[in-house]
């Protein structure tokens, strides 16, 4: 068949440089990747390699695990040895786990130069260790955890003092002429977090890791992160996204795989075309779309599927996509390719729109 168009996306990517995540690439020209953080404890080798497997089967591509006590460390080379995907170990306050983490074979680690004392003074021993082992590093700037001397010049985490603080930290490790690193400028305040990443971004080739930190509950951290990552993509800044979110870090994974999905950043895969329903529907359209969401979980190839309530824009709508209904007095007209192919009584139109789909998937060459 004919190749797939290439998507519009809303801009070119900004230009940065590419830097190695063990088997992925983050920055230049790599797909933006999807990040999360695993909640489990990390010296509970088994539930974290249980999670990590979940995140993988939801299309994370890189995980990051916390590392705040030895026995973490210590559990660090066999989570590492057996992950599908890379592996990052957070590590703050203490720099003897930025070791352990990088001689355990973790794809890389972020460091938190706010909140390790002295840390100017461990920055070339960092730098050689992460070099020799090929290891990248994330500087991860955070407004709760803003540099003291910042904080006293700004007053509190401002744009600027976001930059300064993770400029100066980038500039540590260029003075020990170490680069793999990308930098994360993170703030609960979509407008304070997408103006520090302009900002930033405007400073250097380093591969940006997006993210809104302390998002909050899934519906509002949804929005807060959609809103920021959406400004910033659509100019072409980002590399790789987390999601923060007060809800299981799969969540996190499926709406950043979504926000990219948006925005063309990342093939789309099923998408449900569903009207909201109005005075005018002639059927339950939010049970209608639901159910044939419900039925198509898990699809991998771009399907469009059209929901819609009537025949005002329902025709229209279900020419457009693969394959769609258009409701009306009790009856839904199926539409494959812009074709009526059958019209059937409403409480058949489930049914008969996820055989269809199946049909269609299965040519599209769905496994
Ligand atoms: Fe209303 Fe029909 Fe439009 Fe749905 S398709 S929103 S029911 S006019």
């Amino acid at each position: 068949g004919m190749p797939a168009p290439v998507p519009q996306t809303v801009a070119p990517r900004r230009k940065t440089r590419k830097i190695k995540v063990g088997s992925t690439w983050v920055g230049g020209d790599a797909p933006i990747s999807v990040q999360t953080m695993t909640t489990t404890k990390t010296a509970d080798i088994n539930s974290t390699l249980q999670q990590i497997a979940e995140l993988t089967a939801a299309g994370c591509d890189i995980v990051r695990v916390a590392c705040p006590t030895q026995d973490d460390a210590d559990a660090l080379p066999a989570i590492a040895a057996k992950s599908q995907i890379p592996v990052i170990a957070d590590i703050h306050f203490q720099p003897k786990y930025v070791f352990a983490a990088i001689d355990a074979g973790c794809a890389a680690v972020r460091v938190n130069p706010g909140n390790i004392k002295k840390f100017d003074d461990k920055v070339g021993e960092i730098a050689k260790a992460a070099k020799d082992a090929g290891v990248s590093l994330r500087i991860g700037v955070n407004a709760g955890s803003l540099d003291p001397r910042l904080y006293e010049k700004y007053g509190k985490p401002t744009p600027e003092a976001l930059v300064e603080s993770a400029v100066w930290e980038a500039s540590l490790f260029e003075e020990h002429d170490f680069h793999d690193f990308k930098i994360s400028v993170k703030h609960n305040d979509p407008v304070v977090m997408i103006q520090a990443y302009e900002m930033l971004s405007e400073r250097g080739d380093w591969p940006l890791h997006l993210g809104v930190t302390e998002a909050g509950p899934a519906f509002q951290g949804t929005i807060k992160s959609a809103t920021a990552f959406g400004a910033l993509l659509a100019k072409g800044i980002g590399d790789t996204i987390r999601v923060s979110l007060s809800a299981p870090p799969v969540e996190e994974v499926k709406v950043g795989t979504q926000i990219l999905q948006s925005l063309n950043l990342r093939p789309r895969k099923l998408e449900i075309v569903s009207c909201p329903s109005c005075g005018r529907a002639q059927v339950d359209v939010y049970k209608l779309a639901d159910e044939v969401t419900a039925g198509l979980e898990g699809m991998t190839v771009p399907l469009r599927v059209a929901v819609m309530g009537c025949v005002v824009n329902g025709p229209g709508e279900a020419r457009e996509a693969d394959l769609g209904v258009a409701s009306g007095n009790g009856k839904g007209q199926i539409f494959v390719k812009g074709e009526v192919i059958k019209t059937v009584p409403e409480s058949k139109i489930v049914e008969t729109l996820i055989e269809e789909a199946m049909r269609i998937a299965e040519e599209m060459g769905e496994p």
